[in-house]
């Protein structure tokens, strides 16, 4: 997520701000394995095809959506199954699924119906807070062992209605619909199933790399914008369409559609990039045409900085959302009240978003209790890609405008680490100390160590953590590990005390 819109008079940087190792358990499981793999070759770039081998034991979703459009209301119809292996050491009881769209904050209406495990009816516990499903399993899932969770569900979403970013919601329009599907929980060794449901501010999602298989049926009239790559197109003959999407190797699926929408397309490093927007807003075509090129140099500048973006589409949607821009796996969103050409927090918010599908989509991490590993790093890139764009004078412009907007908040006496969880900061400090201190702490290491070693520090990360989740003990390991240093000083002073594992 990009911060909130500031307006300081001093241009963009002023904002500171191989082969699957399955186990055939019969041989129709196998050969149903195997199928399902090719069908997620298209969302890959050719040279990164064989990473889809990388994690047999990734969670499947297949999930079929059907929308439902009026004035006033718009509808989505849906049912999945989700096939989960345990990779935890000890038998699971239950499995967890996030009904993100009850969040106070999205302000959605979801409902789960029908829920089975295998084949078996169960009924599963719904938290007070409505976000938190957990699914009782008939029999424990031993270490290794799959099971398959049905259920259906439906998603009300109030036209007008915006809560917080109104990154959920239908607005002009414009549907915004992430994690519009119950979302598995993350389940963590000796702490069990992450199921926080306090989203005071910031991103709300923590989840774990998947394989996405989904069938969206809307009206013809509307036009999409979604992870992945849509691989297939038919036609029902009843006035509506179902895009197929495959999207592997992602911890989300996030969704957009709206009739008004056009899109703008160009390439970079062998990747398509997809701008979806309203020509009908003023500049709008002169923005999208000025957002692919820096999207374009985004994609160019942080495969060469971190390693490849693998994926062969990457779509950036124009939504009404009341964030600068908010990132999702495959695709980011901008807000519409910035997408101008002559308007410096396009460029910005751009290029932090870009950088997010590096730090949270392909390395992910836990973004309510570590959310300075995603955007601490984004806000460092955003200065990376102004130092390609524009020379180091113009990277140390960047680098004094967050420390400008870092030291106007110390001046009224606070301060803190970069390294706490969301809720332990007050509104402004969570923005002037992880959006703003927090890329002061890569450039401090940049000072000390040299770029060269930053660089690779961060390829070392993005390496070692890609498709995974990243814990700041990761980060600190990947870093000395690429330095030939030990840099716990450097943590604890900046970041803070964190677990050591
Ligand atoms: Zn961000």
């Amino acid at each position: 997520m990009a911060a909130a819109r500031r307006r300081v008079p001093q241009g963009m940087i002023a904002v500171a701000l191989a082969i699957a190792i399955l186990v055939p358990l019969a041989p129709g499981h196998a050969q149903e394995a195997g199928e399902s793999m090719a069908a997620y070759a298209p969302a890959m770039l050719p040279d990164h095809v064989r990473d889809l081998d990388t994690r047999p034991d990734a969670p499947r979703y297949d999930i079929d959506l059907a929308l439902d459009v009026t004035p006033t209301e718009a509808t989505i119809t849906g049912s999945q199954t989700v096939r989960y292996t345990n990779r935890a050491p000890a038998a699971l009881d239950r499995i967890v699924f996030r009904l993100y769209p009850n969040l106070n904050s999205y302000g959605g209406e979801m409902d789960v119906s029908r829920v089975a495990v295998d084949g078996r009816p169960v009924t599963p516990d719904l938290d007070e807070t409505r976000t938190v499903l957990s699914v009782s399993l008939p029999e424990p899932l031993a270490p290794g062992a799959r099971a398959a969770v049905e259920m259906d569900f439906r998603i009300a979403v109030v036209e007008g209605r915006a809560r917080l970013y109104a990154q959920f919601s239908y607005l002009n329009g414009v549907l915004a619909l992430p994690n519009a599907y119950p979302v598995l929980s993350v389940y963590e060794p000796g702490r069990g199933w992450w199921q926080v449901a306090d989203h005071p501010q910031g991103d709300a999602v923590y989840s774990e790399t998947a394989f996405y298989r989904v069938r969206v049926t809307a009206p013809q009239g509307l036009i999409l914008a979604a992870s992945g790559s849509e691989v297939d197109l038919s036609d029902n003959g009843d006035g509506t369409l179902t895009h197929h999407y495959a999207a592997p190797l992602m911890r989300d699926f996030a969704l957009f559609a709206s009739e008004s929408y056009v899109t703008l397309s160009g390439e970079q490093d062998g990747v398509t990039i997809t701008l979806t927007f309203d020509p009908d807003r003023p500049q709008a075509k002169a923005a999208a045409r000025a957002g692919l090129a820096m999207t374009q140099d985004a994609v160019r500048i942080f495969n060469a900085s971190f390693g490849a973006y693998p994926f062969a589409e990457l779509d950036v949607v124009q939504t009404p959302t009341g964030a600068g821009g908010i990132e999702y796996p495959g695709v980011f969103v901008v807000t519409d009240s910035i997408w101008n050409p002559g308007e410096d927090f396009f460029e910005f918010v751009i290029a932090h978003e870009a950088a997010h599908q590096w730090w949270y989509s392909l390395v992910g991490n836990d973004q309510a209790l570590d959310p300075w590993m995603d955007e601490a790093l984004a806000q460092y890139s955003v200065a990376v890609y102004i130092r390609d764009r524009e020379g180091e004078a113009a990277y140390r412009a960047a680098l004094e405008s967050f420390r400008v907007q870092y030291d106007r908040f110390t001046e009224t006496g606070e301060d803190n680490v970069i390294g706490e969880p969301v809720t332990a900061y007050p509104a402004n400090a969570y923005f002037s100390l992880v959006y703003q201190k927090g890329p002061l702490f890569f450039a401090a290491l940049e000072d000390a160590f040299g770029t060269d070693a930053v660089n690779r520090m961060l390829r070392e990360y993005f390496a070692a953590h890609r498709y995974d989740i990243a814990e700041p003990n990761d980060m600190l390991t990947a870093f000395e590990a690429a330095l030939g240093q030990d840099l716990d000083e450097w943590f604890a002073e900046w970041v803070g005390p964190f677990a050591v594992g």
